[in-house]
């Protein structure tokens, strides 16, 4: 486990922060105040430039009238489940352990996306705690609509109400659903922390690619279905009480037909075996094959780079976990490494969009958006690492905070009332 000095720092801060924040009883004969409740929303594969364009009203007003960051920088790899895991959990991938979403490890078997035994295996999640467990740890409720990791028990504990994913629930039936939750019933039973996951612009940016006129239309629909959402709080008089984060994963970059690599050709299946397709590939030699795989693979090719695990670039801090394969291959912006098989198909297909590219691209970059009692009015940050949500919802929950690469320090100027 590594911790940053400002994250010690921002720890012990904390702590002082929870030891502070019991509060004064209410005088008599008036109701004491519900506590403040934090709703968090992803949407998936929605880049930083999106916003603005005129399909995004919603977020638009909430980065005006709230906080918003310039943009957010993913982590390594830039993919679904590491990135959401690393938000609610403040770890990079490597030391979080859901560091691709195809894994392949002896005492687990074959992790994949669209396999909900496995995505619901807690044991693939147990190598770090995400923030709605720590949550119900301290008895606040919490309620998670198909955030990647909510379908698991993690360190015996589940979300006090959850939804599996469901690719058939439109955007607006999950946010009638996840205001019914924040509003409705014994307020001590109301979530502190709902989360609701959206995939439908990633969906439609895979798709069409990041500029196509379907990918905008999802942005509208994800965007109508929020603002329906934070329209119904409102009228529920919870929009005083409510703090309301809206984050991305990653960005969307185009991937033109014809910039499909056939997995088959990077290395011999004799010498390595791919254990993930896509942007990142992973490669574990062949018993007895190491010598002639990294022959092969390492270094600069055309369209991808190869590393062994421990000697990635530093600073996308990737390599360490036991879960990586013996060789990583990344590929350059708008290239996707396939099964020969599938890789023929592509050539003749349409304009497509992928993720999973360097962080640092402005293809990849995510955003970050809040509003609510906690926040200031009107604020730009500078962009910031998405390991930093995690103290942020740490604080905004009063928990104790557990290890984490992240820090409060970028948000600070965000907040109302800043941590001294
Ligand atoms: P990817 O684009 O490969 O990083 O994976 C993200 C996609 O996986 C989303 O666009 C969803 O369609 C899908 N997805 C997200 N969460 C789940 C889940 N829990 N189970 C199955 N599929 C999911
Ligand atoms: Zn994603
Ligand atoms: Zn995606």
């Amino acid at each position: 486990m590594f911790l940053r000095p400002a994250s010690c720092l921002a720890l012990v801060c904390a702590l002082l922060l929870c030891a502070c924040q019991t509060h004064p009883p209410a005088p008599a004969g008036v109701a004491p105040a519900a506590p403040a409740q934090v709703l968090l929303i992803s949407i998936d594969g929605l880049r930083a430039s999106y916003l603005g364009q005129g399909d995004s009203p919603t977020l638009d007003r909430l980065a005006a009238q709230g906080v918003r960051a310039a943009w957010m920088n993913p982590s390594y790899p830039s993919l679904t489940f590491p990135n959401h895991y690393t938000l609610v959990t403040g770890l990079r991938p490597d030391h979080h352990g859901m560091i691709h979403n195809m894994m392949q490890v002896e005492a687990l078997g074959h992790f994949k996306v669209a396999d909900t035994d496995t995505t619901g295996d807690g044991r693939w999640w147990s190598q770090a705690q995400p923030v709605w467990v720590t949550a119900e740890q301290a008895h606040l409720p919490t309620a998670i609509w198909a955030w990647p990791g909510s379908a698991a028990e993690i360190d015996g504990v589940r979300p006090s109400r959850y939804r599996l994913y469901d690719h058939d629930v439109s955007a607006m039936d999950r946010a009638n659903e996840v205001a019914d939750w924040l509003s409705t019933g014994p307020v001590a039973q109301r979530p502190r922390l709902a989360a609701l996951y959206l995939e439908m612009v990633d969906n439609a940016g895979h798709s069409y690619g990041p500029d196509a006129p379907e990918t905008r239309a999802a942005v509208r629909t994800v965007d109508a279905a929020i603002g329906h959402l934070l329209a119904v709080l409102e009228q529920r008089g919870l929009a005083g009480q409510v703090n309301v984060i809206v984050v991305s994963d990653h960005g969307m970059a185009p991937v033109p037909p014809a910039q499909v690599l056939a997995l088959e050709d990077m290395a011999d299946p004799a010498d390595a075996q791919w254990i993930s397709n896509g942007q990142v590939i992973g490669f574990e030699p062949r018993p007895g094959h190491r010598a002639q795989a990294e022959a092969r693979l390492l270094g600069r090719h055309d369209h991808y780079s190869c590393w062994r695990k421990g000697e990635l670039p530093a600073h996308w801090q990737y390599g360490g976990n036991t879960r990586i394969p013996a060789i990583v291959c990344q590929l350059d912006e708008g290239w996707d490494a396939l099964e020969a098989s599938a890789a023929a198909r592509r050539h003749t297909g349409r304009m497509r969009g992928s993720h999973g590219y360097a962080p640092d691209l402005p293809s990849m970059r995510a955003i970050f958006l809040a509003r609510g009692p906690a926040f200031r009015q009107g604020v730009t940050l500078p962009a910031f690492d998405n390991v930093d949500v995690y103290p942020l919802l740490i604080q905004l929950l009063g928990l104790p905070p557990r290890p984490s690469d992240g820090t409060l320090a970028p948000l600070q100027p965000a907040l109302a009332a800043p941590a001294r």
